[in-house]
């Protein structure tokens, strides 16, 4: 890859870096135990002893702690494709420092293994 394809890259994973921050917040914000301080807030399903209105605010709670796990690696996943392009390591697996194959760094920009490291460390 050249420098300037790495440049082009970064600015890009820049850019979502930003999106995701602003959905987690979102995601954060409609989710009350991501925040200690915060409070469910029932008013908005209705009467809290109603059992209707309960379970669906429970299913809300759930996604958003799905999707702010979903959010959280994704970013942790972009940010670390940023540091290894800064410390000139983009390309390289982080498990075995072998190159990654171009092939796949196409389809996934920010893959930190190599395919035979992801074999290796899901099995
Ligand atoms: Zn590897």
């Amino acid at each position: 890859m050249t420098q300037a394809e790495l440049n082009k890259l970064y600015e890009s994973l820049t850019k979502e870096e930003a999106l995701i921050r602003k959905e987690l917040a979102d995601v954060t914000v409609k989710n009350p135990s991501a925040k200690g301080t915060l409070q469910p807030k029932r008013v908005e399903y209705g009467d809290p002893d109603d059992e209707d209105s309960y379970a669906h605010e429970v299913t809300d709670i759930d996604l958003n702690v799905a999707m702010e796990k979903e959010l959280k690696t994704r970013l942790d996943e972009v940010v670390r494709a940023k540091e290894r392009i800064k410390a000139g390591q983009y390309g390289k697996c982080e498990n075995c420092a072998q190159d990654i194959k171009p092939e796949r760094l196409k389809v996934m920009p920010i893959a930190a293994l190599c395919m035979d490291c992801t074999r290796k460390l899901k099995s």
